[in-house]
């Protein structure tokens, strides 16, 4: 059976729904697409003051901090409920047209991160197993072919378990549980420059935590890209 035959009746069998408002056709409608709130300003990842472009603030600037972060949309809804669906309901179909809002908005400021490699932030093992997959490995391996730059992701790995940084309402706690959470070895990163891709940004700990393992391995620069910020 073709590819197209199959889709066809799996099409029949479980119709595409949208996943912000629920009706039948797509799995993210067109009006749901054009709600989504674009990010006018871009913000320090460091003091989360508005930045132009998003760079770290001169003064902010830390040796092993992120030197910027892109988010693309702000996490309301419809994009919210997409985004949850994507991570915990395996709608894994969500995937290409969430990315494709972020290429849609990388082009239009026309950022492309030339000379970059994406690399996703990884789950812990446990969590990963569970789900089947990352949504943003997913994400960024969209963003990455589409821009044509390598995407590497078993560069960055969780050295511990940690909680989901949502659950924890503390900012002092949501520090210390990404503490020392990732690791990466030398040679693969040192004097490269990334761009860490995930799909939310809250307080950017988790971010923070993979750039200060990249640099402190010698990576050059670190950006940070995110479909949505809190
Ligand atoms: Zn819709
Ligand atoms: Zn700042």
């Amino acid at each position: 059976m073709s590819g197209e035959a199959f889709n066809t009746i799996l099409n029949f069998f479980f119709p595409p729904r949208c996943s912000g408002c629920g009706k039948f056709g797509d799995w993210f409608c067109k009006e749901c697409f054009s709600e989504v709130v674009f990010v006018e300003k871009q913000i320090c990842p460091l003091c989360g003051s508005p930045s132009i472009g998003g760079l770290t603030h001169a003064v902010c600037k830390r040796p092993w901090g992120l030197d910027g972060l892109i988010s693309v949309a702000e996490l309301e809804q419809p994009l919210n409920k997409a985004i949850y669906d994507l991570k915990y309901h395996w709608v894994k179909v969500l995937a290409p047209t969430l990315a494709a809002l972020m290429i849609a908005f990388l082009q239009y400021f026309q950022l492309d991160f030339a000379g970059y490699i994406f690399v996703p932030i990884p789950l812990d093992n446990a969590r990963q197993r569970w789900r089947g997959f990352n949504q943003s490995d997913l994400l960024g391996k969209e963003v990455a072919d589409f821009l044509g730059l390598p995407f590497e992701p078993e560069i960055i790995v969780r050295r511990k378990k940690t909680l989901p940084q949502a659950e924890i309402k503390n900012e002092q706690e949501r520090k210390k549980n990404m503490e020392n959470a990732f690791c990466c070895s030398k040679d693969k990163v040192s004097g490269k420059k990334i761009v860490l891709v995930d799909d939310v940004v809250t307080t950017g700990a988790t971010l923070q935590n993979a750039a200060k393992e990249l640099k402190r391995k010698g990576t050059l620069k670190v950006w940070a890209l995110t479909l949505a910020r809190r």
